[in-house]
């Protein structure tokens, strides 16, 4: 009986060895060249995925030799690199943007009128109609506008327009309605209600006065949030992006993620920052990290946290004031000590801390309650980060990368900013913002994000910011064509001037650009790094997870105008293709 035992385990194991010998990919991916990102830089021409792991790389003769009886994709020749990461993104805010009628570029009141008219056709009576991005500076007749023309396009569904920057809603009457705003309607602190000669409001309603309207505009449904999570998502995919960073999220909308992670229907990676200290912070407190939730497509990573407000409205916390405003120091939103308070429960509980932190004292504040916090429990791996690190002193940008903070930064926002950063910054704090390479001198690593919708989820077009300090069209070429843009009212200067002609040279203060290699590794690799995840994705060697970035040019070999005309030709993840061109 026993010699039978061990017979029957010697057969299993025969077999168990036979079927692995004989064990094959799902998938081919050859015939193109693949950039690994590992220690030596290797390069092949072929990948292997089984199971959603990276299974075998080799030339594509050797593969498709060794597993001949498998599906094979060709790659025709593109360019693989280890899946694209977006470190800093909000993706319920860019499906809402994605879901509103899209408004950039319209070029008369007439035309969106249009639009209204038709989505007005699409919806049920008493429907919100929403909108975003026009401007009236596009417009032939520069004027605001009124109610009027929305109320006839649209009489029987409430309209909010949000001009392209986000501090004026253009609405109808029936929002006027809906939110009770009328004649005797107050402007609240910080807002204006435009009215007409004879007080009636026109439809017009400026920064915190939109409030009033968006109050009564009644909140997503589930079924609008998943539609809005998938709209997002299935968006951001055809930018290459295989896993996103989502800063500011609570728990109803984590519940959606999980089951949306459960039905396999992400088709990217999330990892979630909740939304500040409240309920959803309490909760995961308690629970810690939600790790690789549904075949590691959803996680709970840490909280985020806003020391500041923004730059533009000159919300970030400085600790000199703005060069265009003088007495104005930026706004506090929360003190050292709270940030303090959450460090320390986020170590106790290996969760991280990421804060939005944009003017130098916001960063300065944020060191200090991280240093504190660090110093009394001396964690061995805390990976927290500031998200932004807009201007900071060269001290600090030193002391971040002693304390191991991680640098999340968006390339982007330095070429939109320029055109009125020098403005409010004065020549001087200018050289120590949107410092990429101070700050990768410091650190070795920037996590790279877009912070989408604020900006375009494009991680090409992060890369080629950061690689030429330039913006889509090429501005600023030198300091003539920044006093070109300065007389056409678009580039706003420092009150001293130009100083120094070469900061405009070939790009916004070129002496912070990054290389080509660095951009990369920013969305790649050390975005990988920034949860913990340098393991598992980031590079493309055996064993780690199967999210590539396939482009049909070199970024390596081209051009850097070159990658704005680069395209995503296909996005796996997973060891699936979730977008092909
Ligand atoms: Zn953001």
């Amino acid at each position: 009986m026993k010699y039978n035992i061990s017979l029957l385990l010697l057969i299993l194991l025969s077999l168990i060895l036979i079927s692995c010998s004989k064990e094959m990919p799902d998938r081919i991916f050859y015939n193109g060249k693949i950039y690994s990102l590992d220690d030596k830089n290797s390069v092949y021409e072929a990948v292997t995925v089984k199971n959603g792991l990276i299974y075998d790389l080799g030339t594509s003769e050797k593969i498709l030799k060794k597993y001949p009886d498998v599906e094979k994709i060709n790659l025709k020749g593109a360019i693989v690199f280890p899946g694209f990461v977006d470190a800093h993104g909000h993706i319920t805010g860019y499906g809402e943007n994605l879901l509103q009628i899209d408004l950039v570029g319209t070029v008369s009141q007439e035309q969106i009128a249009e639009l209204v008219k038709q989505k007005a056709q699409q919806l049920k009576e008493g429907e919100w109609i929403l909108g975003v991005g026009w401007d009236q500076n596009d417009w032939e007749d520069k004027s605001w506008p009124d109610h009027k023309i929305l109320d006839k396009a649209a009489p029987k569904n409430p309209v909010a327009l949000t001009r392209i920057d986000g501090h004026a809603l253009w609405v109808n009457k029936k929002a006027l309605e809906l939110a009770g705003i009328t004649k005797n309607t107050p402007n609240p602190e910080g807002g204006e209600i435009k009215k007409d000669k004879m007080g009636n409001p026109t439809g017009l309603l400026i920064d915190n006065a939109m409030n009033l309207i968006y109050k009564v505009i009644p909140p997503p449904t589930e079924e609008d949030l998943i539609n809005t999570i998938l709209v997002s998502t299935r968006n951001l995919v055809k930018y290459g992006i295989t896993s996103a960073h989502d800063m500011g999220v609570n728990e109803r909308t984590i519940k959606i993620y999980k089951k949306l992670g459960d039905d396999g229907l992400l088709p990217l990676r999330v990892h979630i920052y909740v939304d500040g200290i409240g309920e959803t912070w309490n909760k995961y407190l308690k629970e810690g990290k939600l790790v690789g939730y549904a075949n590691n497509f959803v996680n709970v990573d840490g909280i985020k946290l806003f020391v500041d407000g923004a730059m533009g409205s000159r919300g970030a916390l400085m600790t000199e004031p703005y060069q265009d405003d003088p007495n104005n120091f930026g706004l506090l939103l929360l003190s050292e000590e709270d940030i303090y308070k959450v460090a320390k429960d986020a170590l106790s509980k290996g969760l991280q801390v990421a804060t939005h932190a944009i003017g130098d004292s916001g960063n300065f504040l944020v060191l200090n309650a991280y240093e504190r916090a660090f110093k009394e429990l001396n964690p061995k791996d805390h990976r927290f980060r500031i998200e932004h690190v807009q201007v900071i002193n060269p001290k600090d940008a030193k002391r971040l990368a002693d304390l191991k903070v991680i640098p999340s930064m968006q390339p982007v926002h330095a070429t939109s900013d320029m055109y009125w950063a020098e403005a409010r910054l004065g020549p001087e704090r200018v050289k120590w913002s949107y410092a990429l390479r101070m700050v990768i001198n410091e650190s070795k690593i920037i996590a790279g994000g877009s912070d989408f919708p604020v900006e375009n989820p494009s991680v090409l077009e992060g890369i080629y910011a950061a690689v030429t300090r330039r913006d889509k069209n090429g501005h600023p070429k030198n300091a003539d064509d920044v006093l070109q843009l300065v007389k056409e009212k678009k580039w706003v200067l420092s009150k001293d001037g130009i100083k120094e002609p070469k900061n405009f040279e070939g790009g916004w203060y070129t002496d912070q650009k990054l290389t080509i290699d660095e951009a990369i590794k920013c969305f790649t690799k050390w975005a990988a790094y920034s949860v913990f995840e340098e393991n598992k994705k980031g590079t493309i060697e055996i064993g780690k997870w199967a999210d590539f970035t396939v482009l049909d040019k070199d970024l390596y070999k081209i051009s850097p105008d070159e990658i704005l005309k680069t395209q995503v030709v296909m996005t796996v993840v997973n060891g699936k293709i979730v977008y092909q061109k």
